[in-house]
């Protein structure tokens, strides 16, 4: 019977061979075995219950979540000339029955039915009485309770199958199981286990982008600059973000289609059309949008801020490369997703047991933006990938140009303060603790009398709770399970406090200058170093400094070695090896130039203290003197005749720069929270209508604060 579906695979669809894992569940369901398909999307699942339909004698019924997508499907079987159709609400009643008439009659190869469908008494009739080929639940993850998208009208199908006595075979099919999933459908719908096709989820086409800490609209702007023909799909977490960003686009001359829940049917009848049929390139959407949409050459899907969990992530990020070639995946993350999130899923009507589940796969999601772990990898794992899986070679982590730095000392200090906290505080609390603040709930707690109090002093506040974040991520810290995180130990905690394992962590430096203009002779001449110093040594020469390294050094030449750590990829051990050899070219060079431009990028975990010799740059000098004069703001200003405002900028520079400062003076927990959602709500970003927006006792000093703090200014 397999040569006959080969031929039906040539002769109906044109395919010359079958996708993995199509031939295999097609030869389980024409032996009548009860099969289930894990595929990714865009894997082909269609024909893996419709070839059996085509074969098998009788009418196959298909039981598929959306009838949007009923539709797509019916339409192109019927343009291969199949006879088949779908029985649907959108349908009268009249035509309903037509329908269900033709069907007795035994015309149609497929029908499409909604789950709620099997409530109906008369349908449940005709199936009784008809010739049936088999019965096909498609986004089968909908009927487990573990699923993120379960359907209880899904669930009850089973038991009524029971009362079908010509019961065919029943095959499931879906892109996105956990093994827990996987188990009960496969027990739901009496799967053996030699009967499982998991062909794993891997989307070897898709490549996954994480953005962290630019300004998310100048992104979009400069990425459809580069891509003006191709499809895509931003997703945003609110309508409303939906509608501003859409607007946005509109002012700057972008046609950008936008559907969301809010909008009238017709009206996303009308874009999703567009879309589909390629009148319109782009679209923003809540996550409303896609289950329907079949729309095979989607070039890149962008989420504008993080989503609620890795199963809607993957499955929307899903929709890019759909016909297997390559699909951009970027993800635009900013701290106040988070918030975000938490908030909606707390607002939800969801029993306690259900956001308490939520709330852990939001942290997953989280850690995803936090990894250093190839992301398509750390995507597999979460989801138990049945099959081992190489570092992808092409997402944000593989790529990342950086240093890895051995942490493990950092890693068991982290671990051992918040064991002497009780295991009951945030990243944030426990971050104020190691860097010694004077912090008010620091004091109420009397942290600062345990011994890991300011035992990292020397790294900021936000360093640290990135740092924090980093061991959640790789699953030395857990979150803990409530609304608010709360850091525990974990069992591989243990090994990393007993120095069994050592912790490292790539340290991220900004992609800045390097692509700006350098100066191509003295980069020459660097190169020449390079080399020679490689060729004694027998090493490749990009192993002792990159090209962007050295492109840097022609553009900042540092001048000593303070000055040389500063640049991207030159870290401590690198400088010891090398970086003398090449001061004694830079320093002259730098001696002839007035104003060299100081280096905007600094690896960010090993950032020092700003040097507090007043001999530095003007801003420096100025921190200087409010930070270890203890001088305010205002007296500052005076003894150096600046206003005001320029010493607050002054001040306001050096934190960017990563200065050693107690956050806690400048604004309250609540204060900041507060700040930041009124910045996340606000289309138009400017200080101003920020100030505006919040309470009167809420200075402009208070707000730059926290916009510094969190990367905004
Ligand atoms: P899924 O439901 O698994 O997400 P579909 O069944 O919608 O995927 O198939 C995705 C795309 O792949 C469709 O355009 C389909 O025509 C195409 N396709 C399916 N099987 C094959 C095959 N064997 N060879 C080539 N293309 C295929
Ligand atoms: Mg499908």
């Amino acid at each position: 019977m397999i040569e006959q579906a080969q031929n039906l695979l040539q002769e109906y669809y044109g395919f010359a061979s079958f996708r993995p894992g199509q031939q295999e569940a097609i030869q389980h369901v024409l032996d009548q075995k009860n099969t289930l398909a894990v595929m990714p999307t865009g894997g082909g699942k269609s024909l893996c219950y419709q070839i059996p339909g085509l074969t098998l004698e009788g009418t196959a019924i298909i039981i598929s979540p959306l009838i949007s997508l009923m539709k797509d499907q019916v339409d192109a079987l019927t343009s291969y000339g199949i006879a088949a159709t779908y029985i649907n609400s959108s349908l009268t009643f009249e035509e309903q029955r037509e329908r269900i008439n033709d069907m007795e009659q035994g015309r149609y190869k497929f029908v499409y039915v909604a789950p709620e469908r099997f409530d109906s008494g008369s349908f449940l009739k005709t199936l009784r009485h008809i010739n049936l080929s088999l019965i096909a639940f498609d986004e089968a993850h909908c009927i487990s309770q573990w699923g993120h998208d379960f359907r209880p009208s899904y669930r009850s199908i089973v038991q009524t199958l029971d009362q079908i006595p010509n019961l065919p075979v029943v095959m499931g099919l879906t892109a996105t199981a956990t093994q827990e999933v996987i188990r009960d459908i496969k027990q739901l719908i009496h799967v053996a286990d030699d009967s499982v096709v998991n062909t794993g989820f891997s989307r070897e086409n898709l490549s996954f982008r994480l953005i962290k800490g630019r300004d998310k609209r100048e992104f979009l702007v400069e990425y459809l600059k580069q891509r003006p023909q191709e499809a895509g799909i931003i997703y945003t977490a609110t309508r409303k973000d939906a509608d501003q960003l859409q607007n946005f686009f509109e002012k700057k001359g972008y046609s950008i289609g936008k559907y969301h829940a809010g909008m009238s049917e017709q009206q996303r009848k009308n874009v999703q059309s567009d879309f589909v049929q390629d009148e319109i390139t782009t679209i923003v959407a809540t996550n409303a949008f896609g289950m329907g949409i079949d729309k095979s050459n989607v070039r890149y899907v962008i989420h504008y801020s993080m989503p609620m969990n890795l199963e809607s992530y993957y499955q929307e990020a899903g929709r890019a490369g759909r016909d297997g070639e390559p699909g951009d995946c970027v993800l635009l993350f900013s701290g106040q997703d988070i918030h975000l999130q938490r908030f909606l899923i707390d607002q939800s009507m969801m029993d306690e047991e259900k956001k308490k589940d939520e709330f852990g796969k939001l942290q997953s999601m989280v850690n995803y933006c936090h990894t250093h772990m190839c992301l398509q990898q750390y995507i597999l794992d979460y989801f138990d990938n049945p099959f081992q899986t190489e570092p992808c070679g092409k997402c944000s982590n593989c790529l990342h140009e950086g240093e890895e730095q051995d942490l493990t000392k950092e890693a068991q200090m982290v671990l051992s303060c918040v064991k002497r906290m009780g295991e009951r505080f945030g990243a944030g609390l426990t971050a104020k603790v190691l860097r010694g603040s004077n912090d008010q709930k620091v004091k109420q707690f009397k942290f600062h009398n345990l011994s890991t109090y300011g035992i990292l002093s020397h790294y900021t506040e936000r360093d640290l709770t990135q740092f924090i974040n980093f061991l959640t991520a790789e699953g030395l810290l857990s979150p803990g399970q409530g609304r608010y995180p709360a850091l525990q130990l974990t069992e591989q905690s243990v090994g990393v406090l007993k120095g069994e394992r050592p912790v490292k962590m790539l340290v991220e430096t900004t992609t800045a200058a390097a692509e700006v203009d350098y100066d191509v002779e003295k980069f020459e001449e660097l190169r020449r170093m390079r080399k020679s110093i490689a060729d004694e040594a027998g090493l490749p020469p990009y192993v002792i400094f990159s090209d962007a390294t050295l492109k840097e050094f022609t553009i900042y030449l540092p001048a000593n070695r303070e000055e040389m750590l500063r640049i991207k990829g030159v870290g401590e051990q690198k400088f010891e090896q090398y970086g003398p050899s090449f001061l004694e070219i830079l320093a002259p060079w730098a001696e002839d130039v007035k104003d060299r431009p100081s280096p905007p990028s600094q690896p960010k975990f090993i950032k020092k203290k700003p040097r507090s010799s007043s001999a530095g740059p003007s801003h420096e000098e100025s921190f200087d003197m409010w930070k270890n004069k203890n001088m305010t703001i205002e007296e500052v200003a005076k003894a150096r005749d600046y206003s005001i405002q320029t010493i607050e900028n002054h001040i306001f520079r050096s934190m960017k720069e990563g200065a050693d400062i107690e956050w806690g003076e400048w604004f309250s927990d609540e204060q900041e929270e507060t700040v930041l959602m009124a910045h996340s709500q606000l289309e138009d970003k400017k200080l101003k209508l920020l100030k505006d927006s919040l309470p009167e006792d809420y200075s402009y000093r208070m707000i730059k604060a926290v916009l510094v703090k969190h990367g905004y200014m």
